[in-house]
């Protein structure tokens, strides 16, 4: 009886070496943080208009919904921002947008002529 127990202990102790050195390895893997950003927003669409062009380049399937997460890139030379959207598993009408890092660029849309445009709209 003693035995089996000591035995079953060391089984568990073996584990847990084990799980730090996983946890060792990830964090060394990790580089530079990069500052990350996220909302919720009721919505049909996925993904917003931000301003920005993205291009999607993966996706993802979460588990407990149906709704698969889309990974997105800025279509700008040198930028390196990322931008995730998924659907909450607890209420898909939400969606999550995570943005990771900065736009080193202003976005594409012109402020200026969207004001512009949007007063004519007024007067009209
Ligand atoms: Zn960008």
């Amino acid at each position: 009886m003693g035995e089996g127990l000591g035995s079953k202990r060391q089984i568990g102790d073996n584990n847990l070496a084990i799980a730090a050195m996983k946890m060792k390895k990830v964090k060394a893997r990790r580089k530079v943080r990069e500052p990350r950003f996220c909302f919720k927003t009721m919505s049909d669409v996925d993904v917003l208009d931000d301003g920005y062009k993205w291009r999607k380049y993966g996706q993802k399937v979460v588990k407990n919904t149906q709704h698969p997460r889309s990974y997105y890139r800025c279509t700008q030379d040198n930028c390196r921002v990322k931008k995730r959207v998924e659907r909450l598993a607890e209420d898909p009408r939400m969606v999550i947008t995570t943005y990771e890092g900065r736009h080193i660029h202003s976005p594409w849309h012109d402020v200026d002529d969207s004001n512009a445009s949007s007063q004519l709209d007024f007067i009209w």
